[in-house]
């Protein structure tokens, strides 16, 4: 009798120890020209480490495909072609899909063919000189989701009009975040957090938490809220705005987000939270938000299943403080 009862009392203490037995290990890498950031309960530090090098590993793989910097990348040899399908990877594939449904359901306004604005604005940053009407003009016919055809039967990619340039700088992090978590899962490893700036992943909660605790990074302005502080746990959430990258021309602040339906960056002093069931959908979304404005921006995020919203802006000179109605469902910390 007294054996199989300590062996019962074995069985059940043991999963408890070893949820005790976890740590916390974070490590840091510069990735797709940020800094990435992997934070993950493991039992010892060698599984960790092999964890976050294998995330890693995962975002720079998925940076040859979907950076627009580097000449090689898969997306900048599609970008490169006009009027001809062209066969595209399964990673380049589902961000591809999911940004073109993200573009028809905002009416344009996120639009991964913006590329040849995006280009003009970050030279305008530079020289710290407007683009003139004719170049942005000119511009402007190269760019709409619509001169990109997908074919799913198929998957491939055909861009319609010479010269284009797909940008996935509004939705790449978010997919690198969930894929590299992914691979954390598989791992063994799934109480991870994977974040680049603006951008995170969260998978199942630390031992004894909610959740991850993270913080809304708040506005740039002496008299914003002060930021709110939420536990999540496998979801995504990402911030979108002209806090990160901005260009100021003849005292008018622009943000790198362009506007594709005026080819004119922003120039809302906005910061846009988006929280949704994976990272690229948040990603996508904060973005869509930013363009669209507090009004087309809410009723998106309300019609987007699993997704919630929270909007600082500044305009006028006066802070403005918006949520989406799931947003009052996450938890919060009182600091
Ligand atoms: P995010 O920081 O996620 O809002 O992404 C901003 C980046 O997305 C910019 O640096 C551009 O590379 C790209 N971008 C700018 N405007 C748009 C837009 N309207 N739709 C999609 N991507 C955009
Ligand atoms: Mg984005």
């Amino acid at each position: 009798m007294k054996i199989p009862a300590l062996l019962l009392l074995w069985v059940l203490v043991l999963p408890l120890r070893a949820a005790e037995e976890l740590r916390k290990f974070a490590f840091e890498k510069a990735e797709m020209g940020l800094p990435f950031r992997v934070s993950v309960y493991a039992a010892d530090e060698a599984a960790a480490r092999a964890g976050a090098d294998a995330a890693f590993a995962r975002i720079a793989e998925l940076n040859a495909v979907m950076s627009d910097y580097d000449s090689d990348s898969e997306l900048s040899r599609l970008s490169r072609t006009t009027g001809g399908a062209v066969p595209v990877s399964t990673a380049l594939w589902k961000v591809l899909a999911h940004a073109q449904t993200v573009a028809e359901r905002s009416g344009g306004a996120f639009d991964i063919t913006v590329g040849p604005l995006v280009n003009v604005w970050r030279r305008a940053r530079r020289t710290q000189t407007l683009p003139d009407a004719a170049l942005l003009a000119e511009m402007r016919a190269r760019v709409g989701y619509k001169k990109l055809r997908l074919d799913p039967e198929h998957r491939t990619a055909e861009l319609l009009a010479p010269e284009m340039r797909l940008d996935l700088g509004a939705i790449a992090k978010g997919f690198a975040c969930d894929e590299a978590l992914a691979v954390l899962k598989q791992r063994g490893l799934p109480r991870a957090l994977v974040g680049g700036s603006g951008d995170m992943a969260a998978g199942d909660a630390p031992p004894d938490q909610p959740g991850w605790r993270i913080e809304v990074a708040p506005l740039d302005a002496p008299d914003a809220p002060p930021p709110q502080i939420v536990y999540l746990k496998n979801c995504g959430i990402a911030t979108s705005g002209d806090v990160f990258q901005r260009v100021e021309i003849a005292g008018q602040r622009y943000s790198h987000i362009v506007d594709p339906r005026t080819g004119l960056g922003l120039t809302d002093h906005s910061l846009v939270t988006i929280i949704a069931p994976d990272g690229m959908t948040a990603d996508a979304l904060s973005t869509a938000v930013s363009v669209l404005g507090p009004e087309l921006g809410l009723k998106l995020v309300e019609e987007t299943p699993g997704t919630a919203a929270h909007l600082v802006r500044k305009p006028a000179g006066k802070i403005q403080f918006l949520e989406s109605a799931r947003w009052r469902d996450v938890p919060r910390a009182t600091r």
